[in-house]
């Protein structure tokens, strides 16, 4: 940010005004990057990713009820039937309408490998051929996991020590995009119909924490998890869902408003000049800014902790000193920090910090009264750890503008 701008931030009177003139430039930004439209070449349209309106809206344009929706969205999210003609609730000629204008669409596989601990990662192919990578890992104890899930096609922030973050941000993901790699991975694992009462399946929590910056694509992931949270389809409760943010400030007041969410902090620096070096995001939303936004978040008032990721870079942010300043910085948020042991990737520049070091940094932290589990390695063997993802697709460059508005 220019000195100029920050001297507006510091003169507004209003500052809540000002952080929602933000988050409107922020979303203005990222239309510029927006999926491709769901529609096959075909014309048939994918159900998936649909707001229950939206389906609404395409029932009554066929000439349907209203309620026909209820009853599609069940069949779709509730029992993750994708053919119209396994839909025994709706008639044999509605299923043959609904299939001459519509698909439920998912992802295609193009990779899936399986980690020697149990981590699995699939690379997802879209439409469009853009790919993204997505993991489920384990819960080592217990008959349940997490579903690490993308948003972007690449990230437009390079934070140092990340793989993504070497990814030029080729586009957005739409809601269909989002919710259908969990929904794939769900097929893959042979998880449905969605519990009615509530028992977890295997993959019973989703972690928005693969490639790219979930707060920059913030219309499209909300649209997804508001599905992913609907009781009449997959009915995962958002105590199961966390969102990890590198701390797109403007953009958490409005997350915490509309869906509060489970929220994970990527601060990995105590102080700024540190963080503006690994985190550039830093140098527009400062530390100071950042924890504000941390207090005002609604459900750290809830007692359910804000997390705070603090990925462990040898001899650069592993010092106990750091460890102190982290929980002086903590002070009054219901907070547990999660501490991750630097996934090295092809190329990168640091060194994870030694064992001891970790532990004694984490020791610091949880003798000041929060929790601070040192995050296992899942997946190294197949690049599927925190960071480590990243794939081929490239920006296509931008097709040549029309010869009128040349020169
Ligand atoms: N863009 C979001 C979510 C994706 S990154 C964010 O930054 O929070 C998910 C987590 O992995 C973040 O905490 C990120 O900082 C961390 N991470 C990135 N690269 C890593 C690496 N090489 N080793 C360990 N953790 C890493
Ligand atoms: Fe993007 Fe998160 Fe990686 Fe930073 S850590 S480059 S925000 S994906």
């Amino acid at each position: 940010m220019s000195d100029a701008a920050l001297q507006t931030r510091a003169d507004a009177a209003n500052p809540a005004e000002l952080t929602e003139a933000e988050a409107a430039r922020i979303l203005a930004k990222s239309a510029i990057f927006a999926p491709p439209p769901a529609t096959l070449p075909d014309g048939r349209r994918d159900l998936v990713g649909l707001s229950r309106a939206e389906l609404e809206a395409e029932m009554v344009a066929m000439g349907e009820k209203p309620f026909r929706a209820r009853q599609v969205w069940h069949w779709i999210y509730h029992q993750g039937v994708r053919d119209f003609a396994q839909m025994p609730t709706i008639a044999r000629p509605m299923q043959q309408r609904l299939a001459e204008r519509f698909v439920v669409g998912r992802p295609d596989v193009a990779t899936e490998q399986l980690s020697k601990d149990g981590t699995r990662k699939w690379l997802f192919r879209f439409r469009d051929a853009q790919q993204v990578e997505t993991v489920y890992i384990p819960d080592g104890q217990e008959d349940r996991g997490a579903v690490c899930i993308s948003t972007q096609v690449g990230c437009t922030l390079s934070c140092r020590f990340c793989h993504t973050g070497t990814q030029k941000l080729v586009r957005n993901l739409g809601a269909a995009e989002i919710v259908g790699q969990f929904m794939a991975a769900r097929d893959s694992y042979g998880e449905w119909p969605s519990p009615k009462d509530g028992t977890p399946r295997h993959l019973s929590n989703i972690v928005v924490m693969g490639m790219g910056e979930p707060l920059y694509n913030y219309e499209n992931v909300a649209k997804a998890l508001t599905i992913v949270m609907d009781n009449e389809g997959i009915g995962l409760s958002r105590r199961r869902i966390t969102l990890s943010t590198s701390g797109v400030v403007p953009m958490m007041d409005r997350c915490g408003r509309e869906l509060n969410v489970g929220l994970a902090v990527s601060l990995h620096a105590v102080t700024d000049e540190l963080r503006d070096e690994i985190v550039p995001l830093n140098r527009k939303y400062p530390i100071a800014e950042l924890m504000a936004a941390c207090r005002r978040y609604p459900s750290a008032s809830n007692a359910r902790r804000i997390t705070f990721e603090y990925v462990m870079l040898d001899g650069v942010n592993d010092s106990e000193a750091e460890a102190r300043e982290l929980v002086r910085l903590l002070k009054g948020i219901p907070a547990k920090v999660n501490l991750i042991p630097f996934n090295p990737w092809p190329g990168s520049a640091y060194k994870t910090s030694k064992p001891e070091v970790v532990r004694r940094f984490a020791e610091i932290v949880s003798d000041a009264g929060y929790s601070a589990p040192i995050r296992r390695p899942r997946g190294r063997d197949i690049l599927a750890a925190c960071g480590q993802l990243k794939t081929e697709s490239e920006r296509q460059r931008r097709p040549a503008a029309p010869a009128e508005t040349v020169g």
